[in-house]
């Protein structure tokens, strides 16, 4: 397949859940992308990473969670780089990897609001374009603090849209797993059983 456009899922996917399915499928509709390819980071820059599940148990939960739709794909081109996951490495990797490609990195409103924080966030907005999507809990009003924060360039390669609202987070599926309750419908069948087979997050992993 000739692949124009790629949506690019970055996460840490601990565990993935139906909130990161939804962003990216909306994002692929609403743009037309040909793939979005979900990249489990090795080690997320902004994160504790010594509480992470081990990065091969998260590729595999991701790869069972969109085995149903042809469009999405997981990559391990984070784990198998190593060290700390900046995206600036990724996208670069794959602006050199399909040359002429339109890349698109698709993340939640909460990633936009650290932007700021991002490894050469002002040249990873000139070598892709960002949809955000909306994310229950974070208001896209804030985003006009983000706008002193963040150099015009990278608004200028900013789409927001609007998706049904998950209020559903990898901590709190965790959390739930820990203390016992249930995390049914929060992300699909296959990744819960899973991790109630592997007693994953259960307490005192969390
Ligand atoms: P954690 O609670 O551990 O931070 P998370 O649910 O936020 O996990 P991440 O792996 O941190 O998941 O997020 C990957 C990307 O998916 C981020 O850009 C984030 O904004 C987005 N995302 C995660 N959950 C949702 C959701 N429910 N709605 C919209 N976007 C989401
Ligand atoms: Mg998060």
């Amino acid at each position: 397949m000739n692949v124009t456009s790629l949506g690019i899922m970055g996460g840490t996917f601990d565990p993935i859940h139906y909130g990161h399915l939804i962003a990216a499928e909306c994002a692929r509709l609403e743009f037309g992308l040909d793939r979005v390819i979900f990249i489990p980071a090795r080690i997320p820059p902004h994160k504790d990473a010594s509480g992470i599940l081990n990065e091969d148990i998260r590729y595999h939960m991701v790869e069972m969670a969109i085995l149903n739709n042809p469009a999405f794909e997981v990559s391990d081109l984070e784990i198998k780089r190593g060290g700390i996951s900046y995206t600036i490495d990724t996208i670069e990797y794959y602006r050199s990897a399909y040359p002429g490609c339109r890349i698109f990195f698709i993340m939640g409103l909460d990633s936009l609001f650290i932007m700021d924080t991002w490894k050469d966030a002002e040249r990873l907005a000139g070598l892709c374009r960002f949809i955000v999507v909306t994310r229950p809990g974070y208001n896209i009003k804030d985003e006009e603090q983000m706008r002193e924060k963040l150099p015009p360039i990278f608004w200028k390669h900013t789409d927001f849209i609007q998706i049904p609202g998950l209020d559903i987070s990898s901590s709190d599926i965790r959390e739930r797993v820990s203390t016992g309750k249930p995390i049914r419908y929060m992300l699909p069948e296959e990744v819960e059983s899973y991790i109630h087979n592997n007693n994953l997050y259960r307490e005192g992993q969390v």
